[in-house]
């Protein structure tokens, strides 16, 4: 199953994926070709990716703005002590794919 899904192609062709985060409850984006690209093992189920993963800020309400470092590494997340989230601190698998979450109809305000 497909746990790191492409996202959309930058206007100069590099790639964005995504996955579902389990501690902010919705999707993180990473670019993975291109001059900022990660590093990524290609693979969509069970995805490594390097360097870390950090969102400061998921939600479109500033007060409720919750930091979110994690790594991804063979289809599971770290999250490091240092995100905001219940999850800190624990290592998770990703969750199923929920295009609900992955990709929301009316989702504003996402960033890489
Ligand atoms: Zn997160």
């Amino acid at each position: 199953m497909d746990r790191f899904v492409k996202s959309y192609t930058n206007p100069d062709g590099s790639e964005v994926y995504r996955f579902h985060c389990p501690g902010c409850k919705c999707s993180h984006l990473v670019p993975v070709t291109g001059p900022k690209a990660w590093f990524w093992n290609k693979s969509t189920e069970k995805p490594t990716i390097n360097p870390s993963v950090l969102v400061n800020g998921h939600s479109p309400k500033p007060d409720e703005m919750t930091r979110c470092h994690s790594f991804v590494v063979d289809g599971r997340i770290q999250f490091l002590q240092d995100s905001e989230h219940e999850l800190a601190g624990q290592t998770v698998d990703l969750p199923d794919p929920n295009p609900e979450v992955l990709f929301p109809p009316d989702k504003s305000g996402e960033k890489a």
